[in-house]
């Protein structure tokens, strides 16, 4: 069954009852008091009667002159009888014959009854008299109630159509709630069928003006959406862009294996250059792969495993590496100042090594690394006075695979991935990371990272 259905059915189904049950309370309250009133009211007049009769039949008088007694104490719609010991009336006075059908029963106690005959309801009081011979027989009043019934019938009427009324507008109701919370969610299946059909990423039309939740699940459904696009267009990226990548080295070591194969063993001199071209394409390959994993990695998640640092130190330590290994001079300036703060070791002397590496890539004369803190933050600066970077390049450098001369780099070996790790760590910290370059004069990578946690820590600690 449909939501929609379902909704209608139930909000239905409550309504009715709950009309049925306050509805039949009025009509059965009203019944009981109307018949209550009424049977009161033949009571005392069955008393009045009973008071007449008993005089007169103190004072003897005629059977006649009792009838005519009994008649003038007749009530409209009714009828006085006089029931023997045997159940059967010796005298009955009535203006409709067919009230005389009514059973009886001798019963020699005052009593009072409200019952139906040919559907028509009767109260019936009757009272023990001495009669005229000085038997005990019961003098019997009773009064038709077909005019409450009509009443009661007219109230029945009256409360069925109201509830018919009632019911019109709110089956109207319940189907415009169960309109407006189906239609936002049909809206979302039918944008996932969709989805599913077409392999296209699509997102649901928001109309509502108020913030409730429908409108909050469909906002929450874009979102899904978005991120999934924005993953799946990455992946897509990456997916071509690594391809793309691996493509020239691989197309390198293709040529120099088919040189070898071919005249490999006539020309020795080719044997060295092509084994030192495919293992150093292979070397690249490897690097470039690794980093990319690298990236994939970070673009997941990057997990940190932070521990109190000392900035100056991992500094001092990848400095002196570059310097061994290139043979570069690299300044290292601070102010003595406590640099220590709460960071991953290993991810931030990583970034460090991409800073140096592409200030010795690009740049020839002196490296400088500087170091600063304040209060809240540490910071390094890596200052070469390289070939430097055109302005309108400077946004890109930091997109993956972005090379500002791709003829220039190919041969100094880079992938263009560098700059995109670094800023995925120190994202991941909480910090930033900014470029300034001069073309012809030099570069500076600015990296800042906050330090609030480590002091945290060690407040705790104290
Ligand atoms: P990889 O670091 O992956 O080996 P890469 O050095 O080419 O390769 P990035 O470090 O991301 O890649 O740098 C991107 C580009 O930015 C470089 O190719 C280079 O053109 C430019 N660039 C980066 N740092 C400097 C710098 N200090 N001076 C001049 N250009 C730079
Ligand atoms: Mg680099």
């Amino acid at each position: 069954m449909k939501i929609k259905s379902k909704i209608l059915l139930l909000s239905s189904v409550w309504l009715v009852l709950i009309l049925l049950l306050i509805n039949g309370s009025i009509y059965f309250l009203f019944q009981k008091i109307i018949f209550n009133n009424e049977t009161n009211r033949v009571t005392e007049h069955t008393k009045a009667v009973v008071t007449a009769a008993n005089e007169a039949i103190a004072a003897d008088v005629i059977h006649e002159d009792l009838r005519l007694l009994f008649r003038a104490y007749l009530p409209t719609n009714g009828m006085i009888r006089i029931i023997t010991e045997e159940t059967s009336s010796s005298l009955t006075i009535s203006k409709k014959a067919y009230m005389k059908q009514l059973p009886t029963k001798y019963e020699n106690q005052q009593s009072i009854a409200l019952r139906t005959f040919d559907d028509i309801p009767y109260a019936v009081v009757s009272f023990p008299i001495i009669w005229t011979d000085g038997s005990v027989v019961m003098l019997e009043v009773t009064e038709s109630l077909e005019d409450s019934q009509k009443t009661l019938r007219t109230l029945f009427i009256v409360l069925s159509t109201a509830s018919f009324i009632v019911l019109i507008p709110a089956l109207f109701f319940g189907s415009m709630l169960s309109r407006l919370i189906v239609t936002p969610i049909n809206a979302l299946t039918n944008t996932m069928k969709q989805i599913q059909t077409t392999g296209a990423f699509q997102k649901i039309q928001l109309e509502s003006s108020s913030k409730d939740e429908l409108y909050t699940m469909g906002m929450t459904f874009n979102q899904m959406i978005d991120i999934l696009e924005r993953n799946y267009q990455k992946q897509q990226q990456f997916v071509s862009d690594a391809s793309h990548e691996l493509k020239t080295p691989l197309t390198v070591i293709e040529s120099y294996a088919s040189m070898l194969k071919r005249w490999g063993k006539q020309k020795p001199e080719l044997f060295d250059e092509s084994i030192n071209a495919i293992y150093s394409e292979a070397i690249r390959m490897k690097e470039m792969t690794e980093q990319m994993l690298q990236l994939a990695n970070a673009d997941s998640h990057l997990t940190l495993e932070k521990t109190n640092i000392d900035l100056l130190s991992i500094s001092k330590q990848a400095s002196q590496h570059i310097q061994v290994s290139f043979h570069r001079d690299i300044h290292l300036y601070e102010n003595g100042s406590d640099f220590h703060l709460w960071a991953d070791e290993n991810k931030l002397k990583q970034v460090i090594y991409i800073l140096l590496d592409n200030a010795r890539k690009y740049s020839q004369g002196s490296i400088t690394l500087k170091l600063s803190e304040t209060n809240s933050i540490c910071a390094f600066s890596i200052i070469d006075q390289g070939e430097g970077i055109p302005t309108e390049d400077l946004d890109k450098i930091f997109d993956r695979f972005y090379r500002v001369d791709k003829a220039r780099n190919r041969e100094t070996g880079g992938a263009g991935l560098g700059l995109a790790i670094a800023k995925k760590i120190v994202e991941a910290h909480d910090g930033s990371i900014t470029i300034t370059s001069t073309e012809g004069k030099g570069t500076t990578v600015t990296v800042t990272l906050p330090k609030q946690e480590e002091r945290d820590v060690i407040n705790h600690e104290a």
